[in-house]
């Protein structure tokens, strides 16, 4: 039984120069029959697994950028599809620049239950420099918008470790935030990602990351967001209390679930599969009655367990002590390090380990 489906969306109406999730800039002569497509490869998963979902995962892209009424068209149609009796979270990820009080309201009246608004930052400059299509004015409204039509989970995405952005600018970014008590914080670090614009300028020397810079964002984000209330519950994660994304926290221990649309990924028990990224071409296969993946992996018991304590270590939970048994000699190393402790038999990373998170789960594999 599936219990947690992702919904990529590919359709962006502007493209930003650090992006290297799949998407495509937005042509509505394409959308409907993209909406017809995803629906389709919904009904032949649906037909082979049991699909009875505890959350729902709309990502991209920009889901937002559909129009209303082919948003009312794809969500009812879920509905329609789907036993939505023992659906927990509904999310949808909206950036500020597609979000009107008519859109926000028929979200909300079809169930979804949690916005994932991508503000990344206050600041004007930033902003431009991001690409972003949206202002700080505009990303305001937006989340206005969403708290009047009765959203009351809202995550505010945020970037730091941005070209010329100060550790000043970052505060007044986040202090900016949590004026507006959002439920939610993502706060990620920006990464230069090969085949994306800003990684070509890196190599061009035009741009230049910083890493001991990125520390202290990362420990200014963490200290103000923390005595605002909110819980650090994942590395790049906040939450007020009660309001931790249950879709991510399934992803992040390792349970199975399904991804449809184009460049989707899925993991059901050993195996995992990723959707062909081109969306026309997705939506020519499925429409042909042909498969849309592109790629399968047989995954191996090994495999999963050092995913499992990668992606657990990162979270406040940490992982039981028994998964590490095995690696006794890097447990105490990080112990002695003051990198990892133990407290009623799991193991989490300490203020200082959470630096360095990703070297540490590393030595798991
Ligand atoms: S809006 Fe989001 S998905 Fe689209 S290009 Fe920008 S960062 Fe990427």
């Amino acid at each position: 039984m599936i219990r947690h489906l992702y919904v990529h969306i590919p359709f962006c109406a502007r493209i930003c120069p650090y992006c290297a999730f799949y998407k495509d800039l937005l042509d509505r002569s394409q959308t409907q029959r993209f909406c017809e497509a995803v629906l389709c490869e919904l009904d032949e998963r649906t037909g082979v697994f049991g699909v009875v979902p505890e959350t729902i995962y709309f990502g991209g892209g920009t889901p937002t950028a559909l129009s209303t009424s082919q948003l009312e068209f794809l969500l009812g149609s879920f509905h329609q599809r789907l036993d939505l009796s023992a659906l927990e979270e509904w999310t949808i990820e909206a950036n500020p620049g597609s979000v009107s009080a008519r859109k926000a309201a028929l979200l909300c009246k079809l169930g979804v239950n949690r916005i994932s608004l991508g503000v990344q930052s206050w600041d004007n400059t930033l902003l431009k420099i991001l690409g972003r299509e949206h202002n700080a004015a505009q990303a305001e409204q937006s989340f206005h918008i969403l708290r009047e039509a009765g959203c009351l989970n809202i995550n505010v995405d945020l970037m730091f470790g941005l070209p010329g952005q100060t550790v000043q600018q970052w505060q007044k970014t986040l202090e900016k935030t949590i004026s507006l008590r959002p439920d939610h914080i993502s706060a990620y670090c920006l990464t230069y990602e090969e085949d994306t614009e800003f990684f070509l300028r890196q190599a061009r020397g035009e741009l230049k990351a910083d890493p001991d810079y990125d520390a202290d964002f990362f420990e200014v984000g963490m200290s103000i967001l923390e005595e605002a209330g909110y819980e650090h519950y994942e590395i790049s994660n906040y939450a007020r209390p009660g309001f931790s994304s249950v879709h991510n926290r399934a992803y992040w221990s390792g349970e199975d679930y399904l991804g449809v649309g184009p460049s989707a990924f899925s993991t059901v028990g050993m195996r995992r599969w990723q959707n062909l990224t081109d969306y026309r071409a997705y939506a020519d296969r499925i429409l042909l009655g042909q498969s849309p993946i592109a790629a399968t992996e047989n995954l191996t018991v090994e495999l999963k367990r050092a995913e499992r304590i990668a992606l657990s270590l990162r979270t406040r939970d940490g992982i039981s002590a028994m998964e590490l048994q095995r690696f006794a000699r890097e447990t105490d190393e990080f112990a002695a390090l003051g990198l990892l402790r133990e407290s009623n038999g799991r193991f989490e990373l300490t203020h200082k380990g959470k630096f360095l998170a990703d070297s540490v789960a590393e030595a798991f594999v």
